[in-house]
């Protein structure tokens, strides 16, 4: 071929590539695989609409819809599920409506602790922090824990050092002062002064108060474009909690999972059965080796933690964007895309 023809084919095909790029049929964006799509709790329990003032629905509607949003938004600039997750979550700690963050519940000592953990369903990759005092968003310090440390879990100290070593400021105490909470506890307290010293440690074995003022935990669940599925879950956890004592939000398998291969879940209730029953892996589990949809896995988890005499709920998402959401309660606030990319915000048993 000679050099002019050559040239004139280089020519071609340069005209040809620019009409490809003006039609959108080459792009420099990465071509969705998979549908996204994220779903949101704000805590599960004796949530009842007869109680509910129609100023506070509206305010937990709200931040419910906002942080849902928030989520939604990176999913659909090409973000990942992890960076959804974290953001959606941190909206929600740093609202005083949720018991995570500065609406976190009191210890019987009248401090704040709190708990929360992040997993990444592509790599098994998880962090979790739990009893720290000082840090604003737990949910972020979980993150680094998974991204910048070679453990799965930090307690108390030893987190807020590895947080001072990452850069994080730390927060007072004072910070997560609110009068709600506050008051929840001098209740509790009360009640603590009425029982005699057994059955005091009854109840910190065995808690079964399913009051409001117990819940309000945060979990986000989401899957990006490229398939990647990715759950966390934030928490104050119980008024009136001693002896440091930590619930299931902050542990892999029972208040978070996240495997790409089935599904991701946030979980949120009585924490010790929980724990016991080990619901987010179970979940996971129960699809991996039974087939179960996401929903009928969901269900039969928390149905295992009712039997036992537990209370509470989970929200998950499997791999082709199918939601799962079940709670023994009389309701859990709760928000979803639904399947025609519009926000669903759900509180009551309805
Ligand atoms: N599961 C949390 C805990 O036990 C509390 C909750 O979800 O309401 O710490």
């Amino acid at each position: 071929m000679c050099t002019s023809s050559v040239f004139r084919c280089r020519i071609f095909f340069l005209i040809l590539l620019i009409v490809f790029v003006g039609l959108g049929v080459v792009s420099s964006q990465p071509v969705p695989r998979h549908e996204i799509g994220i779903v949101v709790h704000g805590g599960a329990g004796t949530i009842l609409r007869s109680n509910m003032k129609p100023e506070t629905e509206k305010q937990y509607r709200d931040t419910l819809t906002h942080a849902l949003m928030t989520g939604y938004g990176i999913l659909r600039n090409h973000g990942t599920s992890l960076d959804a997750v974290e953001a959606t979550i941190k909206i929600l700690e740093d609202c005083p409506l949720f018991n995570a963050g500065k609406g976190a519940v009191f210890t019987h000592e009248g401090t704040n602790e709190l708990d929360a953990s992040i997993m990444d369903g592509r790599t098994l990759k998880a962090g979790a922090v739990a009893a720290v005092k000082h840090i604003k968003n737990p949910i972020a310090l979980a993150r680094l824990v998974m991204d910048r440390s070679k453990h799965v879990m930090l307690t108390g100290d030893g987190a807020e050092a590895f947080a001072k070593e990452q850069g994080v400021a730390l927060v007072p105490q004072e910070y997560f002062f609110t009068q709600r909470r506050w008051n929840d506890l001098l209740k509790a307290r009360e009640a603590d002064r009425k029982q005699d010293s057994l059955n005091r440690l009854n109840k910190q074995l065995n808690p079964v108060d399913t009051s409001e003022s117990k819940h309000g935990t945060v979990g986000c669940v989401a899957i990006d474009e490229q398939g990647n599925i990715s759950a966390g879950t934030s928490t104050g956890g119980i008024t009136d909690k001693r002896f440091g004592r930590i619930g299931d939000s902050p542990i892999i398998g029972a208040g978070t999972y996240a495997d790409d291969s089935t599904c991701g879940v946030s979980a949120t209730g009585d924490g010790e059965y929980f724990i016991r029953v080990g619901v987010a892996r179970t979940i996971a589990a129960l699809m991996e080796y039974k087939n179960l949809s996401v929903q009928q896995a969901t269900e039969e988890a928390i149905k295992k933690v009712g039997k036992l005499g537990g209370t509470g709920g989970a929200i998950a998402l499997d791999k082709d964007g199918h939601i799962g959401i079940y709670f023994n309660t009389e309701g859990m606030y709760r928000a979803y895309i639904d399947e025609n990319g519009r926000p669903v915000v759900k509180i009551y048993n309805d």
